[in-house]
């Protein structure tokens, strides 16, 4: 699993260093595929339950799950990109939101909050806690901002599936839920909205995005509970 989160971490700094105004998704899911498969891991998500790319691009009210392809991104919009590979048989799975060109100050201080989110919610990930003290982490700060967390999506314990139990709420209290132990890895992955929690999915079965058109921003990282202690599998310099 840490290889394939290094390799996941590769990917996310290999887009992110290629995005500018005026690329596709389709590019930029290109870039994602080619270095996922040159280090010689495979995309996690292509083909998961039919999905059709190596990455999710989610623009501005998109919230998760958007299709990359022939859209544009603009100037000033806000793109969420996640990224999934395997290797020898392990996943990891990690996003981040990033501002296109110049975003407006409201946009980035969503960023800013969503990205502080997971910080708190890993800050409490630790063999013997439960999965409540992540979900309260990232609740109370998210809300303290103003935002309001995603209900319906939730990260996941991961391993040798993408998904796998337990589910990791972005919503909870503190002592409550599963108990965290030595062996385990789970995906946290913070959905902030700047309006309401109500999410909506598009026809193309895939795409979800807020029910009020409000902006939307996520990070997630792949974290592991080792003899070491917490360890970031995802974790890049760049996102
Ligand atoms: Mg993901
Ligand atoms: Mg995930």
């Amino acid at each position: 699993m840490r290889q394939a989160g290094r390799v996941v971490a590769a990917a996310k700094a290999a887009v992110a260093l290629a995005v500018r105004p005026g690329m596709t998704t389709g590019e930029l899911d290109r870039i994602a595929e080619e270095e996922i498969r040159r280090l010689g891991a495979t995309p996690s998500f292509k083909g998961y339950h039919g999905f059709p790319a190596t990455i999710c691009a989610s623009i501005n009210e998109e919230i998760v799950h958007g299709i990359p392809g022939a859209r544009v991104v603009h100037d000033g919009d806000l793109l969420s990109l996640d990224f999934g590979a395997i290797v020898g048989g392990f996943h990891a799975d990690s996003a981040f939101t990033m501002g296109v060109g110049q975003v407006s100050p409201d946009a980035q201080a969503l960023v800013d909050a969503t990205r502080e989110a997971l910080r708190r919610g890993i800050q409490q990930a630790r063999a013997g806690a439960r999965i409540g003290d992540i979900s309260a982490a990232v609740q109370e700060y998210a809300e303290s901002k103003g935002y309001q967390v995603v209900r319906q999506y939730v990260g996941h314990g991961i391993g040798r599936a993408l998904h796998e139990d337990p589910q990791v709420p972005n919503f909870g209290l503190p002592g409550r839920g599963p108990v965290l132990r030595e062996g385990m890895a789970i995906a946290i992955e913070p959905m902030l909205n700047m309006g309401g929690w109500q999410t909506r999915q598009l026809d193309d079965g895939w795409t979800v995005v807020t029910a009020d058109g409000s902006l939307s921003a996520h990070f997630e990282d792949t974290i592991a509970f080792t003899e070491r202690g917490t360890e970031v599998l995802t974790a890049t310099m760049a996102a």
